[in-house]
């Protein structure tokens, strides 16, 4: 272990999004800073991996939409190509069986989530209330339930009956799009947009050095990697809730900060592509989604890049990823094929390959899509966590005022901590006038020490940083 120790004014732990938002911000504020990144790639729960051509695709995030300002304005100042994320054709449901229309069911499946929403999460009344509990108790008919339950199961990644109803209207209510999650995608794949952020930050990103331990003080950090030991007046923690518990803090972290962080448990995911030589189920009139009532958890969609990739996405989620993990990997494929086949036809059966990522238990991420709180008791946990300690600001998507648990989000919480680490420098500290005239240059104040984030349209705050800078 090298004996030397590196100095810098911020250390950002983590290079997701959230990372390398927090460090574009940092750059353009002319605040010194290291990022320190465990894997040897960038990307975090954004990846990519090479199908059978030997192409890239996205194995992790990879779909936004219109209403995402944040990502859509990026991709377009890196000159990233979109991709149509949506397909004509009919939506299908498995089992075929059910009665009635796709449209009519997802219509009393999103009144149920809709119902929801308007629920006040501090309502002292559904605090020990699962979903499950609270949608078995609707009047409404028993598919529409079912409905309902899958698509949380599927988008949460948690079994229903462990997740906390006022958690999961606290966090839906920050999913405001209007326009379909799935509408875009890249074809240069999300993760060459990651590494084009990293890229930018030169030999201030440091690759495939796991952080260890945080010492902190009231204003100094000193971090100990594998592979060294670096110093600095504050960090920014860009992991996830459950990747922060993981890291060993001197002194412990305060008693409620460390019931915070215990109280997230990591979603668990597997997302699979599935290449065709042409995409069949669009002779049927299929626009290759499907959405499975059985096994729930389950959806399936056309994610073609183009006439010559023809390919179906399919992504379990919750209590099924956690069943196909331990059944494996050769399992899992033939069970997903097996399902396919039956709601898309027999062609379905017979793709030139499956590229499959399993998230669960990832080394670094924990799992997918993201973090959710699990204790029923926890209220105050993101709260908590996003207070932070006074040398140390936890961000991550999880974290995030908008899109908590997409790229957006990790974006947003990104910049967002580095604002409080940009007033909290010394240099700040020492004249305040001109750390907010920076602040103001490249987008936005920080919150107060204590406030809860604003509810506000990232585009308004964070406009001038999304440009590509020399
Ligand atoms: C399968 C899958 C599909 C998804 N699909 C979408 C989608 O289509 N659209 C969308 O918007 N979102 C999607 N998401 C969610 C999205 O990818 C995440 O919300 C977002 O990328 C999280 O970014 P982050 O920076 O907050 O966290 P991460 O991406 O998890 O980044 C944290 C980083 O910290 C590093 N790290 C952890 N511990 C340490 C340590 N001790 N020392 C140093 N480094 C450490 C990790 O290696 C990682 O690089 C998907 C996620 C998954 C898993």
């Amino acid at each position: 272990m090298s004996a030397r120790i590196v100095r810098s004014q911020v250390i950002v732990v983590g290079a997701g999004f959230t990372g390398l938002s927090a460090a574009q911000l940092l750059r353009h504020a002319g605040v010194d800073f290291i990022v320190i990144e465990a894997r040897e790639r960038v990307g975090g729960r954004v990846e990519a991996v090479e199908n059978g051509l030997g192409e890239r695709i996205d194995a992790g995030g990879q779909y936004f939409c219109d209403d995402m300002p944040e990502i859509s304005a990026l991709a377009d100042a890196y000159g990233k190509t979109r991709a149509d994320g949506l397909f004509a054709g009919r939506w299908l449901i498995e089992p075929g069986t059910i009665v009635g229309t796709v449209e009519d069911l997802y219509r009393r499946s999103a009144s149920i989530r809709h119902r929801a929403n308007e629920l006040d999460p501090d309502d002292p009344s559904i605090e020990n209330v699962s979903v499950r509990a609270w949608a078995e108790a609707q009047p409404d008919a028993y598919d529409a339930q079912w409905a309902f339950l899958g698509t949380i199961e599927g988008l949460w990644c948690q079994p229903t009956d462990l997740l906390p109803l006022w958690y999961l209207v606290s966090n839906d209510r920050r999913i405001t799009n209007e326009v379909p999650e799935l509408q875009y995608f890249l074809k240069e794949t999300m993760q060459s947009l990651a590494e084009d952020l990293g890229r930018e930050l030169g030999p201030r990103l440091r690759l495939g050095e796991a952080v260890r331990s945080i010492r902190h003080g009231p204003d100094k950090v000193s971090i100990r990697t594998d592979a060294g030991l670096y110093e600095a007046e504050h960090a920014i923690v860009a992991v996830p809730p459950v990747m922060t518990r993981r890291l060993m803090y001197d002194p412990p972290l305060p008693v409620e900060v460390c019931q915070a962080t215990s109280a997230w448990r990591s979603g668990k995911v597997i997302k699979a592509l599935v290449r065709y030589e042409k995409p069949f189920w669009r002779d049927k009139g299929f626009s290759g989604s499907v959405f499975f009532l059985d096994p729930l958890g389950l959806y399936a969609c056309d994610a073609s890049r183009d006439d010559d990739h023809a390919a179906i996405v399919v992504f379990a989620g919750g209590s099924l990823a956690e069943k196909w993990r331990k059944a494996g990997n050769e399992a899992a494929r033939t069970m997903i094929l097996e399902k396919l086949a039956t709601a898309l036809g027999p062609a379905a059966a017979a793709p030139l390959d499956v590229t499959m990522r399993d998230w669960t238990n990832d080394p670094w991420s924990g799992g997918g899509y993201f973090d959710t709180i699990m204790d029923f008791s926890a209220k105050d946990a993101e709260a908590i966590m996003r207070r932070g300690i006074p040398s140390v600001t936890f961000a991550s998507s999880e974290l995030s005022p908008s899109y908590p648990g997409y790229i957006e989000g990790a974006i947003v919480a990104g910049r967002a901590a580095a604002q409080q680490a940009v007033v909290q420098t010394r240099a700040a500290r020492a004249d305040p006038d001109k750390a907010l005239a920076i602040l103001e240059r490249i987008g936005g104040l920080p919150p107060e020490p204590g406030d809860e984030m604003p509810e506000r349209t990232a585009r308004q705050v964070f406009a001038p940083l999304n440009t590509k800078t020399p």
